[in-house]
C-alpha cells in the first residue's frame, strides 16, 4: 500500500473535480476514486453525463453537453496532476486516454473507515489506501420510472428530463404541453418554473392526493397553466427521436388514454448516493450528508468533508455543486495545514 494520502475525493462530478483542481493547484496530490459505470444511474461523471445541452453554466454561452463538460472538468483536474483509482491501479493524466476514458475500469470507493484517523477507503476493484482527509462527492441520482421509452428520450435528448431548471428553457419545449410526473414539492417547483415557457403544464399524479406542503399546493392551483390530472401513471412515452405524447392509465380502473406532449420531466425525487458510508457519518433522514456547519464542508467527522448533491437537496446545479467542491478542497487544505500536513 502507498504512503498515506493527503485527500482523497471520492467521486467525480462537478463537486469531486472542482474539489480536485482546487487540491491539485494547492499541491496536496489529490486522489480520486472516480466511481464505475453500472448502468445509468451510477456514472463516473455524475448527473451531468445523462443530460444533453447545459446553458445554464456560466463560460459556456453556446452552450455544452454534459459528457462534454464533464471531460473538461476531468481533463483540468488531470492536467494539474490528479490522479485516479482504476482497475490497474493509480493512473495519472498522462496513462488516460484524452477522451474522459476508462469509463468501465475506473474504481468505486466500496468501503470505508472513519473511525479512526489516517481513513482507510477500499475499492470495488480491490484498490485500498489511507487518506489524510477526504471529500465526499459521490452526488445523487434521480429517480425514474424505470420505462426503456423513457431512458431512451433521457439519453438522446428527446425531451424526457428529470431536471426541469437544467433543461426546461430549450427552445424544444418553447409554447408546448409538457408534463411533470410527481406529486411533490419538486413537482410542483418544476410545473411552476415550466409556465415560463410552455403552452400548458400536465401534473401527472398518481394518488387523489399531493405530497407537496400546503403554501406549494396553492401556488399550483392557483397557476392557471397548471392542470393536475390525478390518479394517473404513466404506461409508456411515444415518439422516436422526441417525445410525442404519453399513454396513461388510471390508477384504480387501468383505464388508458393518450396525452400529446412535447416534454416531459420525472420529479420522483432523489436518492443520494451514501450507501457505502455505512454509519461512518451523520446522515440526515432522506440519506443525504449532514454539514456540521451548512455554510462549510465540515461533516461529523473531523478530516471528512462533503460537497455537492450528497449533501444537497436543495439546489442540485452543477455550479453550485462546483462551488461546495471548491469549498471542500479549501476546508481540506486547511485542516491539513492545521495538523501539520502540507
Ligand atoms: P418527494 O417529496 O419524495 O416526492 C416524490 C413524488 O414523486 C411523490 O409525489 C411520489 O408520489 C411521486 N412518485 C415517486 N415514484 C413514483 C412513481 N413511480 N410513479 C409516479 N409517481 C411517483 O420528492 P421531492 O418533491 O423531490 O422533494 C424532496 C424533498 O425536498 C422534500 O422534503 C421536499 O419537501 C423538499 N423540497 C422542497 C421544496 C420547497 O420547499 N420549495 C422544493 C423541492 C423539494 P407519492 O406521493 O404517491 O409517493
Amino acid at each position: 500500500m502507498p504512503d498515506v494520502e493527503k485527500v482523497l475525493i471520492i467521486g467525480s462530478g462537478p463537486a469531486g473535480w472542482t474539489a480536485a483542481i482546487y487540491a491539485a493547484r494547492a499541491n496536496l496530490n489529490p486522489l480520486v476514486f472516480p466511481g464505475r459505470a453500472l448502468g445509468k444511474d451510477l456514472i463516473p461523471g455524475g448527473q451531468l453525463m445523462l443530460t444533453t445541452d447545459v446553458e445554464n453554466y456560466p463560460g459556456y454561452p453556446e452552450a455544452v453537453s454534459g459528457p462534454d463538460m464533464m471531460q473538461l472538468f476531468a481533463r483540468q483536474a488531470l492536467r494539474f496532476g490528479t490522479r485516479v483509482v482504476a482497475d490497474g491501479g493509480v493512473k495519472a493524466g498522462d496513462e488516460l486516454d484524452a477522451n474522459y476514458p476508462l469509463y468501465a475500469s475506473f474504481q468505486n470507493a466500496e468501503k470505508v473507515d472513519f473511525s479512526k484517523r489516517p481513513f482507510h477507503v477500499v475499492g470495488d476493484g480491490g484498490y485500498e489506501c489511507d487518506a489524510h482527509a477526504v471529500i465526499v462527492a459521490t452526488g445523487a441520482k434521480a429517480n425514474w420510472l424505470g420505462l426503456e421509452s423513457e431512458q431512451r428520450l433521457a439519453q438522446s435528448g428527446g425531451g424526457v428530463s428529470a431536471c426541469a431548471v437544467c433543461d426546461g428553457a430549450l427552445p424544444m419545449f418553447r409554447d408546448q404541453p409538457l408534463g411533470v410526473v410527481g406529486g411533490g414539492d419538486s413537482a410542483i417547483e418544476e410545473a411552476t418554473y415550466l409556465t415560463k415557457f410552455a403552452s400548458k403544464v400536465y401534473m401527472i399524479v398518481r394518488r387523489d392526493v399531493l405530497r407537496a406542503s400546503k403554501i406549494m399546493q396553492q401556488r399550483a392551483a392557483s397557476n392557471p397553466k397548471i392542470e393536475i390530472l390525478w390518479k394517473k401513471q404513466i404506461k409508456d412515452i411515444h415518439g422516436e427521436e422526441k417525445i410525442t405524447g404519453v399513454t396513461l392509465f388510471h390508477s384504480d380502473t387501468k383505464e388508458e388514454e393518450h396525452l400529446e406532449l412535447g416534454g416531459l420531466f420525472m420529479a420522483l425525487g432523489h436518492k443520494p448516493i451514501t450507501g457505502f458510508l455505512e454509519g461512518q457519518l451523520e446522515l440526515d433522514q432522506a440519506g443525504y450528508i449532514k454539514l456540521a456547519d451548512p455554510a462549510r464542508s465540515t461533516t461529523s467527522v473531523e478530516g471528512v468533508f462533503a460537497a455537492g448533491d450528497v449533501a444537497d437537496h436543495v439546489y442540485r446545479q452543477a455550479i453550485t455543486a462546483a462551488g461546495m467542491g471548491c469549498k471542500a478542497a479549501i476546508d481540506a487544505e486547511r485542516w491539513l495545514a492545521a495538523q501539520g500536513i502540507e
